[in-house]
Protein backbone atom coordinates (compact mmCIF):
# COMPACT_ATOMS: atom_id res chain seq x y z
CA UNK A 1 0.00 0.00 0.00
CA UNK A 2 1.51 3.32 -0.75
CA UNK A 3 0.37 5.99 1.77
CA UNK A 4 0.92 9.85 0.75
CA UNK A 5 -0.88 12.72 0.08
CA UNK A 6 1.29 12.91 -3.62
CA UNK A 7 0.10 9.58 -4.51
CA UNK A 8 -0.71 9.54 -8.14
CA UNK A 9 -2.50 7.23 -10.13
CA UNK A 10 -1.89 6.50 -13.71
CA UNK A 11 -4.68 4.10 -15.38
CA UNK A 12 -3.75 2.91 -18.49
CA UNK A 13 -4.58 0.10 -20.89
CA UNK A 14 -2.46 -0.99 -24.08
CA UNK A 15 -4.88 -0.19 -26.94
CA UNK A 16 -5.45 3.16 -26.01
CA UNK A 17 -1.40 3.99 -24.66
CA UNK A 18 -1.80 8.01 -24.69
CA UNK A 19 -5.60 8.78 -24.28
CA UNK A 20 -5.90 10.27 -20.33
CA UNK A 21 -10.15 10.55 -20.59
CA UNK A 22 -9.42 12.56 -17.72
CA UNK A 23 -6.75 14.36 -15.50
CA UNK A 24 -6.89 15.84 -12.45
CA UNK A 25 -3.96 17.82 -10.87
CA UNK A 26 -3.28 18.79 -7.11
CA UNK A 27 -7.22 19.12 -6.25
CA UNK A 28 -8.03 20.64 -2.88
CA UNK A 29 -11.59 21.13 -1.64
CA UNK A 30 -12.15 22.55 1.71
CA UNK A 31 -15.49 22.87 3.60
CA UNK A 32 -16.27 25.54 6.21
CA UNK A 33 -13.46 28.00 7.74
CA UNK A 34 -11.59 28.16 10.59
CA UNK A 35 -11.36 25.25 13.52
CA UNK A 36 -14.65 24.01 11.79
CA UNK A 37 -12.92 23.43 8.18
CA UNK A 38 -12.78 19.92 6.23
CA UNK A 39 -9.99 19.66 3.48
CA UNK A 40 -12.56 17.40 1.49
CA UNK A 41 -9.71 16.85 -1.05
CA UNK A 42 -6.16 17.02 -0.07
CA UNK A 43 -4.11 17.40 -3.08
CA UNK A 44 -5.99 14.43 -5.23
CA UNK A 45 -3.61 13.59 -8.52
CA UNK A 46 -4.95 10.71 -10.69
CA UNK A 47 -4.98 10.22 -14.40
CA UNK A 48 -8.29 8.07 -15.88
CA UNK A 49 -7.64 6.51 -19.37
CA UNK A 50 -9.85 5.72 -21.41
CA UNK A 51 -12.04 2.65 -22.05
CA UNK A 52 -11.49 1.47 -18.58
CA UNK A 53 -14.35 1.06 -15.89
CA UNK A 54 -12.86 2.97 -12.06
CA UNK A 55 -14.06 2.13 -8.94
CA UNK A 56 -13.62 5.11 -6.10
CA UNK A 57 -13.57 3.35 -2.90
CA UNK A 58 -12.93 4.77 0.80
CA UNK A 59 -14.26 4.78 4.41
CA UNK A 60 -18.10 7.11 4.34
CA UNK A 61 -16.61 10.92 4.23
CA UNK A 62 -13.51 10.04 2.81
CA UNK A 63 -14.19 12.43 -0.58
CA UNK A 64 -15.87 10.18 -2.98
CA UNK A 65 -18.88 12.09 -3.69
CA UNK A 66 -16.74 15.31 -3.54
CA UNK A 67 -13.77 13.86 -6.07
CA UNK A 68 -16.55 12.60 -8.42
CA UNK A 69 -18.46 15.64 -8.66
CA UNK A 70 -15.08 17.83 -9.25
CA UNK A 71 -14.20 15.75 -11.55
CA UNK A 72 -17.52 15.66 -13.61
CA UNK A 73 -17.46 19.53 -13.17
CA UNK A 74 -20.18 19.60 -10.92
CA UNK A 75 -18.58 21.10 -8.32
CA UNK A 76 -15.56 23.62 -7.84
CA UNK A 77 -12.11 23.77 -6.31
CA UNK A 78 -9.97 25.69 -3.97
CA UNK A 79 -6.77 24.67 -6.52
CA UNK A 80 -5.95 22.29 -8.78
CA UNK A 81 -6.89 21.42 -12.16
CA UNK A 82 -9.55 18.86 -14.34
CA UNK A 83 -9.20 18.35 -17.92
CA UNK A 84 -11.34 16.23 -19.66
CA UNK A 85 -9.73 15.74 -22.92
CA UNK A 86 -7.96 18.72 -24.10
CA UNK A 87 -10.91 20.53 -22.24
CA UNK A 88 -9.67 22.23 -18.89
CA UNK A 89 -13.17 21.93 -16.79
CA UNK A 90 -11.99 23.85 -13.25
CA UNK A 91 -11.38 27.11 -15.89
CA UNK A 92 -14.90 26.96 -17.40
CA UNK A 93 -17.59 29.03 -16.11
CA UNK A 94 -20.62 27.86 -15.33
CA UNK A 95 -22.75 28.04 -18.38
CA UNK A 96 -19.66 26.34 -19.94
CA UNK A 97 -19.86 23.62 -18.03
CA UNK A 98 -23.64 23.10 -18.10
CA UNK A 99 -23.19 22.94 -22.02
CA UNK A 100 -20.12 20.27 -21.83
CA UNK A 101 -21.88 18.08 -19.29
CA UNK A 102 -24.89 17.82 -21.56
CA UNK A 103 -22.54 17.18 -24.44
CA UNK A 104 -19.34 15.05 -23.02
CA UNK A 105 -20.05 13.79 -20.07
CA UNK A 106 -22.95 10.97 -18.92
CA UNK A 107 -24.29 10.55 -15.20
CA UNK A 108 -26.24 7.10 -14.02
CA UNK A 109 -28.76 8.77 -11.72
CA UNK A 110 -30.70 7.08 -9.30
CA UNK A 111 -34.60 6.72 -8.99
CA UNK A 112 -34.97 9.58 -7.27
CA UNK A 113 -33.85 11.24 -10.30
CA UNK A 114 -36.39 10.18 -12.79
CA UNK A 115 -38.91 12.98 -13.95
CA UNK A 116 -42.37 11.52 -13.22
CA UNK A 117 -43.50 12.76 -15.90
CA UNK A 118 -42.05 11.18 -18.54
CA UNK A 119 -42.49 7.71 -19.59
CA UNK A 120 -38.89 5.51 -19.27
CA UNK A 121 -38.13 5.60 -23.21
CA UNK A 122 -38.33 9.07 -22.49
CA UNK A 123 -36.10 9.32 -19.26
CA UNK A 124 -33.51 7.39 -20.95
CA UNK A 125 -33.39 9.40 -23.64
CA UNK A 126 -33.83 13.04 -21.57
CA UNK A 127 -29.93 13.84 -22.14
CA UNK A 128 -30.04 13.42 -26.13
CA UNK A 129 -33.41 15.24 -25.99
CA UNK A 130 -31.81 18.59 -24.04
CA UNK A 131 -29.18 18.18 -26.92
CA UNK A 132 -31.40 18.62 -29.37
CA UNK A 133 -30.12 14.96 -30.83
CA UNK A 134 -31.99 11.46 -30.93
CA UNK A 135 -30.76 8.50 -29.33
CA UNK A 136 -29.37 5.90 -31.78
CA UNK A 137 -32.26 3.41 -32.15
CA UNK A 138 -29.50 -0.16 -31.76
CA UNK A 139 -27.77 1.29 -28.81
CA UNK A 140 -30.99 1.77 -27.17
CA UNK A 141 -32.25 -1.50 -28.01
CA UNK A 142 -29.22 -2.85 -26.54
CA UNK A 143 -29.53 -1.26 -22.92
CA UNK A 144 -32.87 -1.82 -22.83
CA UNK A 145 -32.22 -5.56 -23.45
CA UNK A 146 -29.13 -5.83 -20.92
CA UNK A 147 -31.73 -4.13 -18.17
CA UNK A 148 -34.71 -6.21 -19.01
CA UNK A 149 -36.49 -3.24 -19.48
CA UNK A 150 -38.64 -4.24 -22.87
CA UNK A 151 -42.43 -3.87 -20.86
CA UNK A 152 -41.21 -1.14 -19.07
CA UNK A 153 -40.53 1.52 -22.17
CA UNK A 154 -43.78 3.18 -21.69
CA UNK A 155 -44.73 3.08 -18.28
CA UNK A 156 -44.60 6.42 -16.11
CA UNK A 157 -42.26 6.02 -12.73
CA UNK A 158 -44.75 6.94 -10.80
CA UNK A 159 -47.06 3.92 -12.03
CA UNK A 160 -46.98 1.22 -9.69
CA UNK A 161 -44.73 -1.56 -11.42
CA UNK A 162 -42.71 -2.80 -7.70
CA UNK A 163 -38.86 -3.72 -8.40
CA UNK A 164 -38.59 -2.79 -12.54
CA UNK A 165 -38.96 0.71 -12.29
CA UNK A 166 -35.75 0.94 -10.42
CA UNK A 167 -33.66 -0.31 -13.15
CA UNK A 168 -35.17 2.73 -15.33
CA UNK A 169 -32.85 5.49 -14.31
CA UNK A 170 -29.24 3.65 -14.49
CA UNK A 171 -29.51 3.87 -18.55
CA UNK A 172 -30.19 7.05 -18.58
CA UNK A 173 -26.46 7.97 -19.03
CA UNK A 174 -24.84 5.84 -21.22
CA UNK A 175 -27.32 6.32 -24.40
CA UNK A 176 -25.67 9.37 -25.02
CA UNK A 177 -22.07 7.92 -25.24
CA UNK A 178 -20.25 10.56 -23.32
CA UNK A 179 -16.78 10.61 -22.82
CA UNK A 180 -16.87 9.46 -19.80
CA UNK A 181 -20.24 8.14 -17.70
CA UNK A 182 -20.24 9.01 -13.78
CA UNK A 183 -21.84 7.16 -11.17
CA UNK A 184 -23.20 7.15 -7.89
CA UNK A 185 -23.51 3.85 -6.31
CA UNK A 186 -25.32 2.71 -9.81
CA UNK A 187 -26.06 -0.39 -7.95
CA UNK A 188 -27.69 0.94 -4.56
CA UNK A 189 -31.56 0.60 -5.66
CA UNK A 190 -30.96 -2.93 -7.46
CA UNK A 191 -31.39 -6.56 -7.02
CA UNK A 192 -28.41 -8.46 -7.07
CA UNK A 193 -29.35 -9.81 -10.10
CA UNK A 194 -29.83 -6.64 -11.79
CA UNK A 195 -26.78 -4.65 -10.11
CA UNK A 196 -24.46 -7.58 -11.51
CA UNK A 197 -26.36 -7.12 -15.79
CA UNK A 198 -25.99 -3.11 -14.96
CA UNK A 199 -22.32 -3.86 -13.72
CA UNK A 200 -21.36 -6.23 -16.58
CA UNK A 201 -22.65 -3.71 -18.98
CA UNK A 202 -20.98 -1.56 -18.25
CA UNK A 203 -17.77 -2.70 -18.17
CA UNK A 204 -18.02 -4.15 -21.47
CA UNK A 205 -19.36 -0.74 -22.45
CA UNK A 206 -15.21 0.01 -21.46
CA UNK A 207 -13.72 -2.55 -22.59
CA UNK A 208 -15.96 -3.27 -26.12
CA UNK A 209 -17.46 0.73 -27.30
CA UNK A 210 -14.11 2.48 -25.27
CA UNK A 211 -16.71 4.19 -22.83
CA UNK A 212 -14.72 5.53 -20.00
CA UNK A 213 -16.90 4.55 -16.76
CA UNK A 214 -16.15 6.63 -12.98
CA UNK A 215 -18.11 4.52 -10.40
CA UNK A 216 -18.43 5.42 -6.78
CA UNK A 217 -19.56 2.64 -4.71
CA UNK A 218 -19.57 0.94 -1.26
CA UNK A 219 -19.78 -2.46 -2.21
CA UNK A 220 -16.47 -4.27 -2.91
CA UNK A 221 -18.43 -7.24 -5.54
CA UNK A 222 -19.27 -4.01 -7.84
CA UNK A 223 -15.81 -2.91 -7.44
CA UNK A 224 -14.65 -6.06 -8.68
CA UNK A 225 -16.12 -5.41 -11.80
CA UNK A 226 -14.47 -2.51 -12.21
CA UNK A 227 -10.22 -2.61 -14.10
CA UNK A 228 -8.61 -0.52 -10.99
CA UNK A 229 -10.55 0.42 -8.01
CA UNK A 230 -9.22 4.08 -6.87
CA UNK A 231 -8.60 4.16 -2.41
CA UNK A 232 -9.51 7.85 -1.05
CA UNK A 233 -8.71 8.36 3.02
CA UNK A 234 -9.19 11.46 4.87
CA UNK A 235 -9.26 13.48 1.33
CA UNK A 236 -5.86 11.75 -0.39
CA UNK A 237 -5.60 9.53 -2.60
CA UNK A 238 -4.07 6.60 -0.83
CA UNK A 239 -4.18 3.37 -2.97
CA UNK A 240 -5.41 1.96 -6.31
CA UNK A 241 -5.79 -1.86 -6.99
CA UNK A 242 -5.85 -3.40 -10.44
CA UNK A 243 -8.29 -6.03 -11.48
CA UNK A 244 -9.08 -6.24 -7.84
CA UNK A 245 -11.52 -9.07 -6.48
CA UNK A 246 -13.50 -9.05 -4.05
CA UNK A 247 -10.81 -10.58 -1.20
CA UNK A 248 -8.44 -7.85 -2.67
CA UNK A 249 -11.07 -4.82 -1.80
CA UNK A 250 -12.47 -6.48 1.46
CA UNK A 251 -8.82 -6.67 2.83
CA UNK A 252 -8.10 -2.84 1.29
CA UNK A 253 -11.25 -1.58 3.20
CA UNK A 254 -10.04 -3.47 6.55
CA UNK A 255 -6.84 -1.70 6.22
CA UNK A 256 -7.98 1.58 6.04
CA UNK A 257 -10.76 1.62 8.25
CA UNK A 258 -8.13 0.26 11.07
CA UNK A 259 -5.89 3.28 9.64
CA UNK A 260 -8.88 5.81 9.67
CA UNK A 261 -10.21 4.38 13.30
CA UNK A 262 -7.77 6.54 15.26
CA UNK A 263 -8.78 10.20 13.31
P1 LIG B 1 -17.87 10.33 0.84
O1 LIG B 1 -18.56 10.40 -0.50
O2 LIG B 1 -16.58 9.57 0.80
O3 LIG B 1 -18.77 9.82 1.93
P2 LIG B 1 -18.01 13.21 0.76
O4 LIG B 1 -17.27 13.64 -0.45
O5 LIG B 1 -19.50 13.19 0.67
O6 LIG B 1 -17.45 11.80 1.26
O7 LIG B 1 -17.64 14.16 1.98
C1 LIG B 1 -16.32 14.29 2.47
C2 LIG B 1 -16.29 15.31 3.59
O8 LIG B 1 -16.68 16.58 3.12
C3 LIG B 1 -17.24 14.96 4.73
O9 LIG B 1 -16.57 15.24 5.94
C4 LIG B 1 -18.40 15.90 4.54
O10 LIG B 1 -18.95 16.24 5.78
C5 LIG B 1 -17.76 17.09 3.87
N1 LIG B 1 -18.71 17.71 2.93
C6 LIG B 1 -19.12 17.21 1.75
N2 LIG B 1 -19.98 18.02 1.14
C7 LIG B 1 -20.15 19.10 1.96
C8 LIG B 1 -20.91 20.31 1.90
N3 LIG B 1 -21.69 20.58 0.86
N4 LIG B 1 -20.81 21.17 2.94
C9 LIG B 1 -20.00 20.89 3.99
N5 LIG B 1 -19.24 19.79 4.12
C10 LIG B 1 -19.32 18.89 3.12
Amino acid sequence: MTSSSTFTSTIERADHPNRAAIRACDLVKTYGHGATAVRTLDGVSVDIRAAELIAIMGPSGSGKSTLMHVLAGLDDVDCGTVTLGHTEITGLGEKARTLLRRSRIGFVFQAFNLLPTLTAAENIALPLTLAGRRPDPAWLNTLVDTLGLGDRLDHRPSQPSGGPQQRVPAPRAPVTRPEVVFADEPTGNLDSRHGQALLAFLRDAAHNLGQTIVIVTHDPAAAAYADRALFLADGRLVDDLAHPTTADILTQMARLDTTTEGH
